[in-house]
């Protein structure tokens, strides 16, 4: 560190300065780096490693142990491709060290071949086994290097993301060039007493060490600072949203007394679950407060999330207000619109379905009646939001499937005068840290148990030899009474004929195993009308099997249909393969799945096996997160919600949860963040997260 800070008096450039007149930078390196994202300075000097080399790990192939990660660098002898399947193949690389072989293996990966030529130096990082004479590493990680000696430069070495074209040490050396030549400029966000009560390296000691650090100790400390301030930054645009919301918001005080309890209690064709009880509990709390109620409901599919929500929104019937739910399909939204329609058949409550199959005229005059206050009910898909229909009393906002609407959507729906309650409810969990980070401003409920009686479901996964036997199986079930789904990941077969798809599964298998009973399709490319026709019949038991595509995921509730084939499961998420499944949930009887499928990819693998072995909705979105990131997981990269950059939601959950804490605590004392020492950081906040929680401008 000593040594950096002498060389950064050399010559100091401004943060600001464009990559191409970095020294040894040009302008078509400049074209590479902007692909990173790199376009400034200062870019280059946040654009952090993926990974170190640490040099004091690397062996020759002679001093390998087995089962310990180690690094060994050789010359490439030999590479061998060979296709073992459709879809599958297998790489080996054998590189040479002395007279001592290490052969790499790659499965599946054929893009991996391009990586390699003969006679160049390669670095494998990895758990090596021995086999017969050779070492062999699995999917170990590759390093390119320039030559031998090019690998004594120093003991911890950065790796960072690249592009096709960029070399791993190119980028090294620009990086290391930049840090010479600016980190000396970059402020500090953080007034001193939270980088000692934190801990916290100062920024200009972190950022050399973080890109360059000296040893392991140093990487952690260096790492730690950058994850805290991204945590930092965001729990504070979360508490600080908060805060706003909780004093400059106002709601109408729905307070519920016991008369209206029971009132609404008589409605219910069946008692509450404890955990059911519990969170009409939370919610009864909120929703007597002046300020907007602002509650996830999470609860695993079939934990009875709708009957809670019913209670909330008859809580604003009962004081004259207004309610609205939201579904994300016309399936589901019916669906609603039918149930309370069954609850609320003796009462006086008005009940309206407003969605975008209905006709212009009829969509008016829907418009009209709510606008006088003409409705109690309203259930709408997202044509609700575009119709622009101004409630007069909305009391309350419930969002049903919030994770097929996206993220932090947050409900666009605007009463004249009060601002309604909002209750979103999700049937994929999220992982508590999760949750908290990004649906920090929320209060979480969760529904941890269905309604008794509720079956276990049991799920395989078949090789293709054993469909004769599914089938049959299948059959039987359908001979006792049951009734079944076929989920196909397509329509037809036209854009992908290798994809099971539900059109010809429906033909396939009225003429085949299915042939002596009635089936029916539905999918998403009928009409609402016909649709709904489709799932009336299979509901009524006219049909006795269901064919359908992933349509039939959300909300479908059939309690008869207890067994389910899923053709060609690879091609669904693991969320996804979890709510087909909770299809089969719902009733007295056990549920069946079985999963045909065929995964190219590790990650595919993964996804079907944990789907098979768990079937806790909450463990499963770990592993989803795991596998895919938050981003993918809840629709959040595409609204650039959480732009995080180094830390990582569960893996730091320990440090997270500090930030939340000192974020909190922060806020408590000064929720605009208005003191002079915390400008900068106010800055920050504004900047990242002013848009997304509506917190205003930097002002
Ligand atoms: P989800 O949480 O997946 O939306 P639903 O609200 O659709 O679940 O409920 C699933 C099924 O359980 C429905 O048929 C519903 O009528 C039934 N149900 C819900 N709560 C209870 C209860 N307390 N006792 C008995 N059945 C219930
Ligand atoms: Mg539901």
């Amino acid at each position: 560190m000593e040594s950096t800070s002498d060389k950064t008096k050399e010559t100091a450039i401004p943060l600001n300065t464009p990559v191409q007149f970095l020294k040894g930078v040009g302008s078509q390196l400049a074209v590479l780096l902007e692909k990173l994202g790199l376009r400034t300075a200062l870019d280059c000097l946040f654009f952090f490693p993926r990974d170190y080399e640490d040099m004091s790990e690397l062996r020759s192939i002679e001093q390998l142990e087995e089962d310990k990660p180690l690094s060994v660098c050789g010359k490439v002898e030999k590479i061998e491709f060979r296709k073992t399947g459709p879809g599958r193949s297998m790489l080996a690389v054998l590189i040479r060290d002395g007279d001592q072989f290490l052969r790499a293996v790659w499965f599946n990966q054929p893009y991996m071949r391009d990586k390699f030529s003969h006679g160049s130096f390669v670095l494998f990082s990895g758990t090596a086994r021995k086999r017969g004479v050779h070492w062999e590493m699995a999917h170990p990680r590759v390093e390119m290097v320039e030559n031998e000696s090019a690998l004594q430069q120093g003991s911890i070495l950065p790796v960072y993301p690249l592009t096709e074209g960029l070399r791993q040490p190119q980028v090294r050396r620009i990086i290391e060039g930049v840090i010479r030549q600016c980190a000396s400029a970059v402020e500090e966000v953080f007034p001193e007493e939270i980088l000692g009560q934190f801990n916290i390296w100062p920024i200009r000691t972190a950022l050399p060490q973080v890109h360059f650090p000296t040893d392991r100790a140093s990487i952690e400390q260096a790492r730690r600072r950058f994850i805290f301030q991204e945590l930092f930054v965001l729990q504070l645009a979360v508490a600080m949203r908060r805060a706003m919301v909780s004093t400059q918001r106002h709601s109408p005080s729905l307070s519920v007394n016991g008369k209206i309890d029971a009132r609404i209690r008589r409605l219910l064709p069946f008692r509450l679950t404890a955990a059911q009880n519990h969170v009409v509990e939370e919610i009864v709390m909120d929703l007597g407060e002046t300020h907007p109620m602002n509650r996830l409901l999470q609860g695993d599919v079939g934990t009875g999330k709708t009957v809670v929500a019913a209670y909330a929104m008859l809580v604003a019937v009962a004081h004259g207000y207004q309610a609205a739910l939201m579904a994300p399909t016309e399936v589901l939204a019916q669906q609603h619109v039918e149930t309370f329609r069954q609850l609320l058949s003796n009462s006086q409550v008005r009940i309206a379905l407003l969605s975008g199959s209905q006709s212009g005229s009829q969509r008016r005059q829907l418009r009209r009646a709510i606008e006088l206050g003409e409705v109690d009910l309203v259930v709408g898909t997202h044509a609700l939001v575009k119709s622009g229909v101004a409630f007069p009393r909305l009391g309350l906002v419930v969002v049903d499937e919030q994770h097929k609407f996206g993220v932090l959507q947050r409900a666009q729906l605007r009463s004249a005068g009060l601002d309604p309650h909002y209750l979103v409810m999700t049937a994929t969990p999220i992982p508590r840290t999760i949750a908290m980070a990004i649906f920090g401003d929320l209060d979480d409920s969760i529904l941890c148990e269905g309604p008794q009686g509720r079956q276990k479901v049991h799920t395989y996964w078949a090789a293709p030899q054993q469909r004769e036997r599914w089938w049959k199986f299948f059959q039987k079930r359908l001979g006792e009474g049951r009734q079944g789904y076929v989920i196909a990941p397509r329509i037809d077969a036209r854009a992908e004929p290798r994809v099971a798809s539900a059109e010809q599964s429906f033909s396939e298998l009225s003429q085949g195993p299915l042939a002596g009973f009635r089936v029916g399709l539905v999918h998403g490319r009928l009409s609402a009308g016909d649709k709904q026709a489709a799932l009336e019949k299979f509901r009524s038991g006219v049909t006795r099997v269901l064919v359908a595509t992933s349509v039939v995921e959300v909300g479908i509730d059939v309690s008869n249909a207890t067994i389910m084939t899923i053709e060609d499961g690879q091609q669904f998420g693991l969320a996804q393969l979890h709510q087909l499944r909770g299809r089969v949930r719902r009733g007295n009887y056990p549920g069946y799945v079985c999963v045909f499928a065929d995964p190219r990819t590790d990650e595919a693998r993964e996804r079907l096996e944990a789907f098979v072995h768990t079937s806790d909705g909450f463990q499963l979105a770990e592993v989803d997160y795991r596998l895919r990131g938050p981003g993918e997981l809840f629709g959040t990269r595409q609204h650039g919600v959480v732009p995080l950059r180094i830390a990582d939601l569960m893996r730091d959950s320990d440090v997270l949860q500090e930030a939340r804490t000192a974020a909190q605590t922060l806020v408590a004392g000064d929720p605009q963040l208005l003191d002079k020492g915390y400008e900068r950081l106010r800055q920050m906040v504004f900047h990242r997260y002013g848009e997304v929680f509506e917190l205003g401008d930097v002002g």
